[in-house]
């Protein structure tokens, strides 16, 4: 079985339909999973649902952490370090639940405050971070700050100061009320932050971001009306969260893991594209005439020579036509060298409106112009030549002197017995031409030996 096409497959289509609906199943059957493990046993519910989300948390600081030297932005940075402190308080909110027997001087206040704490931190730091989509970001202060805030909070909530969130018998404080909805908002503005900055991100990566922010938002939402840390919303609040964290996951570690160049050096990979079309850019300019637009002397004499090896490869014959204008200096004196290069480049025009698209055509040096014609006989090379003599002596060239006529010799000659190499086609197809200027201009001469190979049994398309 060939993987590599398979991969390719996957990077153009992530996920086909069939993997799509497994991924669906499978998700449908853990949610219904934990919700039959709520019902038996809504701790272990819980604490199976927060150590899902700090596994994640971690994962995500350990693969951004180790690819810190690479990465193009702080955005992921900041994203990797916060999310490791949020998983930390996520830990202590997990430990401090009611029934864990962990922290027992403590009620059910305690692990909505550990909550409510390491929401704000996600929320504030989901928001900060597309500003370092832009900057480097400083490691040792972000960590250095992140651990400051973690301990700040950690030591008011354990020492009383930090507002109630539960009063055990009554519900939600106003406090923790006005929090979740204060977290929803700053979340939904991370959001607008996150998609204003698009460009940044890949699709796919955008995609799973912008819905884990959303479910997160669906997450604090249904945490601001529940009256009993055991209750229906509570529940629903933590499969949103598991969802959304599942979201992140997907965004960010398996991302990171399986198309990293998507994610973490997608600048790098936009700089390498760029770089690629630059240098494409460049081997074009390099390899065309910059006032006709055709192959120079060089390239076209490098794809003569590739031609040259193909015709005797497969034993085909092939021909040359040189074209030189007639008195072209007389066009310069008479209407000034700006006219000169608009005669230059309605024959070029002329030239390419004439061949094939397997013909090569190069402007050879002031006013010549040269034409391989592979599978081309000598007698088919000459009607070439005289339409084309004939097609530019009919035109009207149009410049900003006005109408201007022309007309043009040409030599034609192909690959025989004695004319073997690319440079013998071309010299010989260049004796020709002055031989035409020598019999009185305006005309074709040809080579008397006939086409060493016979032309192929199909024509060449067109
Ligand atoms: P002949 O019939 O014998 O070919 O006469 P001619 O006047 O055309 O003579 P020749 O081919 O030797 O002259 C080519 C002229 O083309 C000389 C040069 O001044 C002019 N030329 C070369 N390159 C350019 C260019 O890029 N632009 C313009 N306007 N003129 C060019
Ligand atoms: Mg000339």
């Amino acid at each position: 079985m060939d993987t590599s096409i398979k991969d390719q497959d996957l990077v153009k289509n992530p996920i086909p339909l069939l993997s799509k609906l497994r991924i669906i199943l499978i998700f449908a059957l853990a949610i219904l999973g934990l919700y039959l493990t709520s019902l038996y046993n809504y701790l272990l519910y819980h604490s199976l649902v927060e150590i899902f989300s700090i596994i994640i948390g971690c994962s995500i600081f350990i693969l951004v952490w180790n690819s810190k030297r690479h990465l193009d932005n702080g955005y992921l940075l900041l994203v990797g370090i916060a999310y490791l402190f949020v998983s930390m308080l996520d830990l202590a909110h997990m430990l401090a639940y009611k029934g864990m027997g962990i922290f027992t001087d403590y009620d059910a206040n305690l692990p909505t405050q550990l909550w409510i704490a390491a929401r704000y931190l996600q929320s504030l730091s989901l928001l900060a971070a597309p500003l370092f989509l832009h900057h480097k970001l400083n490691i040792r202060w972000a960590l250095a700050s992140y651990f400051a805030i973690t301990i700040l909070l950690l030591v008011t909530i354990f020492s009383g100061v930090f507002p109630d969130c539960f009063v055990e018998g009554e519900g939600l404080t106003p406090f923790k009320i006005i929090s979740e909805y204060t977290i929803s908002f700053t979340l939904l503005f991370a959001v607008t932050l996150l998609l204003q900055n698009r460009e940044f991100f890949d699709r796919e990566v955008l995609r799973w971001l912008t819905i884990a922010l959303l479910l997160t938002i669906g997450t604090e939402l249904a945490f601001t009306f529940y009256i009993n840390v055991y209750g229906l919303s509570n529940l629903i609040g933590h499969l949103f969260k598991i969802m959304a964290f599942y979201f992140v996951y997907k965004a960010i570690v398996e991302m990171g893991l399986e198309r990293p160049q998507l994610l973490m050096f997608r600048t790098l990979k936009q700089s390498e594209s760029a770089l690629e079309n630059a240098l494409a850019q460049a081997q074009l300019l390099a390899n065309t005439d910059s006032l006709t637009g055709l192959y120079n002397r060089h390239y076209f004499f490098e794809l003569s020579k590739l031609e040259l090896e193909r015709a005797h490869r497969y034993q085909h014959c092939l021909s040359a036509i040189m074209l030189d204008i007639d008195e072209f200096k007389r066009i310069n004196d008479t209407y000034g060298h700006a006219v000169g290069d608009q005669v230059l480049q309605e024959i070029a025009e002329c030239c390419r409106q004439s061949v094939r698209k397997v013909d090569v055509l190069g402007r050879y040096g002031g006013d010549e112009f040269a034409i391989m014609l592979p599978e081309t006989e000598l007698s088919a090379a000459c009607q070439v030549a005289e339409h084309l003599r004939e097609h530019i002596a009919k035109r009207n060239l149009l410049t900003d002197a006005g109408i201007v006529k022309v007309t043009v010799s040409l030599g034609v000659s192909t690959l025989n017995s004695e004319v073997t190499t690319p440079e013998n086609l071309l010299s010989s197809a260049d004796r020709l031409l002055y031989n035409a200027k020598h019999n009185g201009r305006n005309r074709v001469s040809n080579i008397d030996a006939p086409s060493f190979y016979k032309p192929p049994s199909f024509s060449a398309e067109n």
